[in-house]
């Protein structure tokens, strides 16, 4: 059994064979999968992602606003998100939130403005938060000192990227790691060093899909049974069996985002 800690299951790309691809994932023996909602807080696709997350047994939805989008937050889209936060249902977590320096679709400031908004809700509300770091390690970390520390429900860092001082500051601040098809490309080395220090108790695995499928499927249109080759290749690194390492992030997941996979 296996998990996939972070799929976008919601978007257009998988309109077409949406169904099929949730019953590949079944039969790879994929018990869980976390869809994550993003995009405009205004436009209606958080709403979708728990929508498209309720349609199946053992998909999840976290909601948030992505980086990427935090210009796009106010006091509208925080009621909005709110409210889909407190419908409770499919919805376990906050996110993702975090910064994104590579791409710096929002200004930077309002990107800092709006992660340590967001971690103070997840706080208010007790729910696990989904973190997305890109070129922003420092900062990321900075920010989840300053106002996460303490907090109840921890979280994960999703498609973890970066390297072993972010790691392991991470890590002693109660959160999970988890780990995107990159972890499986030729040239992935320093990551998959990471992965291997990385405690059984607090290990993920993900897709990130539709983006990064990973090694040999990579260049395909990623989904969730995908998640199989990832848990693999960390398998074989950590020197454990896939099922052992399955058994390990489904607990992983249930005891983070509270809920039973089986
Ligand atoms: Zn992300
Ligand atoms: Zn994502």
């Amino acid at each position: 059994m296996f998990v996939d800690s972070h799929a976008h299951i919601d978007g257009e790309g998988f309109d077409a064979d949406r169904d099929e691809v949730v019953a590949r994932a079944r039969e790879a023996g994929v018990r869980a999968i976390l869809n994550v909602g993003t995009g405009d807080p205004h436009g209606g696709e958080l709403e979708r992602a728990v929508e498209v997350a309720e349609k199946y047994a053992g998909v999840y939805a976290a909601v948030g606003v992505h980086p990427h989008d935090a210009r796009l937050y106010d006091e509208a889209a925080e009621r909005r998100l709110v409210g889909i936060l407190k419908g409770g249902g499919r919805v376990v977590a906050l996110g993702e939130i975090g910064l994104d320096f590579h791409y710096d679709h929002s200004p930077r400031e309002v990107q800092r403005e709006v992660f340590a908004r967001q971690l103070r809700l997840a706080g208010e509300m007790s729910l696990p938060v989904v973190i997305h770091s890109r070129e922003a390690d420092e900062e990321t970390v900075e920010i989840l000192r300053g106002v996460y520390a303490g907090a109840p429900r921890g979280g994960v860092m999703h498609c973890f990227g970066g390297g072993r001082p972010m790691a392991e500051a991470v890590l002693e601040l109660g959160f999970y790691i988890s780990f995107a098809g990159n972890v499986t490309f030729k040239k992935a080395e320093g990551l998959r060093e990471v992965a291997l220090a990385v405690p059984a108790e607090r290990l993920l695995v993900e897709t990130d899909c539709p983006f990064m499928a990973p090694v040999p499927l990579r260049g395909r249109r990623n989904e969730p049974a995908f998640v199989v080759e990832t848990a693999r290749l960390l398998a074989s690194l950590r020197g454990v069996g896939p099922e052992e390492l399955g058994r390990t992030t489904c607990e992983n997941f249930s005891r983070l985002f509270g809920v039973r996979v089986d």
